[in-house]
């Protein structure tokens, strides 16, 4: 019996594709920045299918990738161009096991897309509080395997900090069934961890025990303007000593992108009403303070008197607040149609924040005269998305040629600063090749002998991470 046929064998013949049209979806990025080729997209219902399935794997030597909802940002889950690899996507794994109020829990498929999650939670009067762009695709094990991030990590840590148990399927098709609910569990290594972020290079997740939150019974959202990224940072601050800290979101936003938003997004509008360099979108949550909106007037005056806001529009309906957040979602799509820009995911110590900005835009500055600067995101977590966008009379193929130039001087500025080069995203295929440059060897030796020890055929998403 041929491979393809062995797989039909275990998962049926109709979740196994093999016609270049069935399986577009799945080997496209959806900014079409990566697209390949695979040799069968397999499509698994049960942890045992695709233990059974990996295991054929083991034994043919077929590399595998993983893939949830396809919409990492760093090419990780899109196989390459040869066509011997095989998708195994989590799509049909989409099972809520067990709802535990009393300890918290969720226990679910790894195919579980992120709002269905996010709605079972608030159902049982809880919240899951993992929230980012794409959470009506993305999937509880992409979540996991990237360590997704979004707007809430401030308050309530990134997925990491979510996870209390796995399941997975190692390289060699066995199961690992790590599906405790423990918050304490001191018994050596925290296997767990290895899995969480390793973008599928050591084994596929399968199911997951992660942590519901109660749900706050009041929210209150405000734009503030401020007249620095320095004052943004000083606010936050602020805000978080003067509501104890009640603030769940703190997203940074630059005048060029209300802008950009206003000027590509039909119906949004200016918020604001003056011109200002810097805003502050800050979202305060509570179950004790029935009147936020109060508490939040109080921050921004405390603010005002500090000069560190300069302005603020406090919305009255929980519509307008929608538009608020509506409008900073939008940003990287109303980017697009100005043109080419050059993506970073960059974090540094929320102190450097300011200084980072800063001395980025010089150094780019220096290598593509009149670009400007777009500099936003989750200002709490140190987490800033530099995008560089081009010159406004710039050739967009000539600016973004620039690229591997102007993300070394940035990369190196955020290294220097004791940063990260990926805060969120990854580095799938993306960012490989930068790694070596920003890990220390012992780091790397480090990583290669988990990989080796997990999967030393090297089936598990070749190519990605490691090299
Ligand atoms: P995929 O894209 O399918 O896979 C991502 C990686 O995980 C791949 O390497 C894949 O091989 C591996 N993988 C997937 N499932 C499994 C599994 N079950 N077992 C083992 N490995 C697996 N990310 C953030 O962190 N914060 C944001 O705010 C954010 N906003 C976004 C907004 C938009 C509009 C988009 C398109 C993306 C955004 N992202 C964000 C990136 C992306 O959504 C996250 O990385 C997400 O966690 C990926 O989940 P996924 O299910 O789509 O995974």
């Amino acid at each position: 019996m041929n491979l393809i046929d062995r797989f039909r064998d275990i998962v049926g013949a109709k979740n196994v594709l093999t016609d270049e049209n069935d399986m577009q979806g799945f080997v496209t990025e959806w900014r079409d920045k990566y697209i390949g080729r695979a040799r069968a997209v397999l499509l698994p219902r049960s942890t045992e299918e695709v233990a059974a399935l990996v295991r054929l794997c083991a034994e043919t030597k077929t590399p595998i990738v993983p893939q949830g909802g396809n919409t990492g940002l760093v090419g990780g889950s899109i196989p390459f161009s040869g066509g011997d690899e095989v998708i195994i996507s989590t799509r049909r794994m989409n099972r809520v096991r067990e709802i535990d109020r009393l300890n918290g829990t969720l226990t679910v498929d790894a195919g579980c897309v992120l709002a269905d999650l996010q709605a079972v939670a608030e159902e049982n009067g809880f919240i899951f509080p993992l929230r980012i762009g794409s959470e009506g695709s993305c999937q509880i094990g992409g979540n996991i395997s990237t360590n997704a991030g979004g707007v809430q990590v401030l308050h309530y840590g990134n997925t990491r900090e979510q996870v209390l148990g796995l399941e997975v399927v190692l390289p060699d098709g066995r199961i690992w069934d790590g599906l405790t609910g423990l918050r304490k569990d001191n018994t050596g290594y925290d296997l767990k961890q290895l899995f969480i972020g390793a973008e599928g290079t050591l084994g596929i997740v399968t199911g997951a025990v992660v942590k519901m939150y109660p749900r706050p019974k009041y929210q209150q959202v405000a734009m503030a303007a401020v007249p620095s990224v320095e004052a943004a940072v000083e606010f936050l601050g602020l805000a978080r000593k003067l509501s104890g800290d009640q603030v769940t979101a703190i997203e940074l936003i630059p005048r060029i992108c209300i802008d950009m938003v206003v000027k590509n997004v039909p119906a949004i509008s200016d918020p604001m009403p003056a011109r200002y360099p810097w805003h502050v979108l800050i979202e305060l949550s509570s179950s004790a303070t029935p009147d936020l909106a109060g508490l939040m007037e109080a921050i921004l005056a405390a603010g005002f008197e500090q000069e560190i806001v300069l302005d603020a529009v406090i919305p009255a309906s929980g519509a307008q607040q929608a538009m608020l957040w509506h409008l900073r979602e939008e940003i990287s799509a109303a980017q697009k149609p100005e043109g080419g820009s050059i993506k970073h995911d960059i974090s540094v110590p929320v102190s450097r924040f300011a200084d980072f900005i800063r001395e980025a835009d010089k150094a780019v500055e220096k290598i593509v005269p009149g670009f400007r600067s777009v500099a936003f995101g989750h200002i709490g977590d140190g987490n800033v998305h530099y995008n560089p966008l081009q010159p406004a009379d710039m050739d967009k193929d000539a600016y973004l040629s620039r690229w591997p130039e102007v993300s070394r001087v940035v990369h190196d500025i955020a290294v220097r600063m004791r940063g990260s080069i990926s805060a969120e995203h990854g580095i799938g295929r993306l960012k490989i090749d930068d790694l070596p440059r920003y890990k220390s060897p012992l780091e790397l030796d480090l990583m290669r002998r988990l990989k080796q020890a997990l999967d030393p055929d090297g089936i598990m998403n070749p190519g990605k991470l490691l090299k």
